[in-house]
């Protein structure tokens, strides 16, 4: 295998070829907001594409890193900020490295225990996920969050719990503020 090189924009955190791209709009993240309602209108209305990734093409071998930036745009679904699906990994003792280019956003760091830890974050800072957690980065900004993230290629990504019953907490616009609530749907 050859190295790879490309550029990230820390700008707009997109990654230039070889790196590959992928997008989720609205209709694709149905079962990850939890406002059923104001989700098909939604939709309906002009199905926004809520977030962007773009990642370096390598095996998912044990020795293998995954190297990308997620780019999430700002917006709303009903009350729930833009967010990306959340996952916990099938191989669950693997770290992750999470680093904030732009915007300002949280990051929701859980285990399947609910063991829950809520991080904000902005531009420059970094954050670890630790072994055997579940995250999920949420936009609670009026402008792109940016977030580069390298994690063990073999890790796998499990959505299984989170469309079960969703993660552990909510963050919704409540009279303009941003409030972080328990999600009804969580039950142990
Ligand atoms: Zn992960």
């Amino acid at each position: 295998m050859q190295p790879i090189k490309a550029i990230l924009d820390f700008a707009t955190g997109t990654i230039d070829k070889p790196a590959q791209y992928s997008s989720r709009r609205i209709s694709e993240l149905r079962g990850f907001f939890q406002e059923q309602p104001a989700v098909e209108a939604a939709i309906e209305q002009n199905d926004r594409l809520v977030y962007e990734v773009y990642e370096f093409e390598v095996p998912h071998d044990n020795g293998q890193l995954l190297f990308g930036s997620t780019i999430i745009h700002p917006g709303k679904v009903g009350t729930e900020y833009f967010m990306t699906k959340g996952h916990f990994h099938f191989k669950e003792d693997v770290s992750e490295v999470f680093i904030c280019l732009r915007g300002e956003g949280q990051i929701l760091i859980q285990t399947k225990e609910e063991d829950v830890q809520v991080l904000p974050m902005k531009a420059q800072e970094v954050v670890y996920s630790p072994p055997f957690t579940g995250h999920r980065l949420i936009n609670t900004c009026p402008e792109e969050f940016v977030v580069a993230t390298i994690g063990q290629a073999d890790a796998g990504h499990d959505y299984g719990p989170i469309l079960e019953k969703g993660m552990a907490k909510l963050f919704v616009e409540r009279d303009g503020k941003t409030e972080i609530i328990d999600n009804p749907r969580y039950v142990e």
